[in-house]
Formats: structure tokens, sequence, C-alpha cells
């Protein structure tokens, strides 16, 4: 098992309805230091590969994001999410069905800030069916600008996302993907 499979295990909560929480290590209260080691393992997952911005969305990926880029040398860029859009040129736009929250935003970026030489390292914290990445592979493709790799922190293995965004050929790299939970008994199963 690798440190954030132990720290699933030791501190995350198996819910209804497939959600892992997390709240206390990654999505609420914030442990800098295993971000930092999740920053250090996609630099050595991704190394050698041209990487110059790396791409998240609020709320939950930009703390993740800032703290890897320590590793990469690169600035952030995060996909903001909004209810209306104004189309006015200015902006890059996807729409992403939520899959914690059931509802559909917008995101966007802003035309300033992603451009057809940018190679982008996409990072989120979880991939479940795997709106939100496609949401922001369809900004890169705006854009012009290339997809360079994909690095998640949890993958729910036993929803499609992973599999749709391999079967794309992007290169993803999961650093923990969770192939079975089970609310009843809290047992978390993790692929080998
Ligand atoms: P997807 O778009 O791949 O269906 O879902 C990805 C987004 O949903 C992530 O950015 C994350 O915010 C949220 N998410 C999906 N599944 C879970 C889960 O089991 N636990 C938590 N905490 N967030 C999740």
């Amino acid at each position: 098992m690798n440190f954030l499979e132990e720290r699933i295990i030791k501190d995350g909560v198996v819910k209804e309805g497939n959600i892992l929480k997390v709240d206390s290590f990654l999505n609420h209260q914030l442990d800098v230091e295993l971000f930092d080691e999740m920053g250090a393992e996609w630099a050595k997952r991704f190394e050698g590969v041209e990487i110059n911005k790396i791409l998240t969305i609020e709320a939950s990926g930009i703390g993740i994001a800032c703290v890897a880029a320590r590793h990469f040398n690169v600035p952030v860029v995060f996909a903001k999410k909004t209810q209306s859009v104004n189309l006015d040129g200015e902006m890059y736009t996807a729409e992403v069905e939520s899959f914690t929250h059931k509802n559909k935003n917008h995101v966007i970026v802003s035309k300033k800030y992603l451009n057809e030489n940018d190679k982008v390292l996409i990072i989120d914290d979880f991939l479940a069916n795997g709106c939100a990445l496609q949401g922001l592979i369809s900004i890169i493709n705006s854009a012009n600008a290339t997809v360079a790799g994909i690095g998640i922190a949890i993958e729910k293995g036993f929803q499609p996302g992973g599999q749709i965004i391999r079967n794309l050929g992007y290169r993803l790299e999961s650093l923990a993907i969770v192939d079975g939970m089970d609310p009843a008994t809290g047992k978390i199963t993790f692929r080998n």
C-alpha cells in the first residue's frame, strides 16, 4: 500500500451513494505535507514530460495543484465554476455535471491564461465518472493547447471515468485507485 492508500484506510469514511469522505486531509482540512508527497510522486511519474502549466478546477483541486506545482515549477490555473456564462469571447467554457452536488455548472478559463503553446498537466482530487476531467480537456482543446498528462489523487475505479479517459489515450496517473468500498463495513479495497 502506498502513502495515500494508507491514509485513506486510516482516515477515509465510506458513505452511501459511492462517496468517499476525505474531509480530514483532502477536502476540508488540508494535509499540506501529504499534498507535498503527492506532488513529488507526480513529478516522478511525469519525469521527462514537457509541462509548463497545471490546470485544475475549483475548489478542491486548487490546494493540491498549488503544492504539486512546487515540484514542477509552473503556474497553476483553475477553472472557475459559474451558473451563468457571459459569452463575450474572452473565456473558454465547458459544461460539467457535478458528481457530488448533482447539478450542472459551466466552468470557465480566461483566454489570457491558456494558449496553443501550453503543455498542460491536469490535477484534481477525485475521478468518478470523468465529467470534470472531460470539461477540463475540452477547455484545453478549445485553446489548442496540449494535454501533457493527468494526475488524480483518488480514482474510484468502479466508476467509468478512468477507463473512459485512458481509452481516449490520455496518460492518467492516479495515486490511489479504489476498486471497492462498502458503506456497511467501511472496508476499502485498492487496485494493485
Ligand atoms: P467526476 O466528474 O469524475 O464524476 O467527479 C469528479 C469530481 O467529483 C471531483 O472533482 C470531486 O470533487 C467530486 N467527487 C467525486 N466522487 C467523490 C467522492 O467519492 N468523494 C469526494 N469527496 N468527492 C468526489
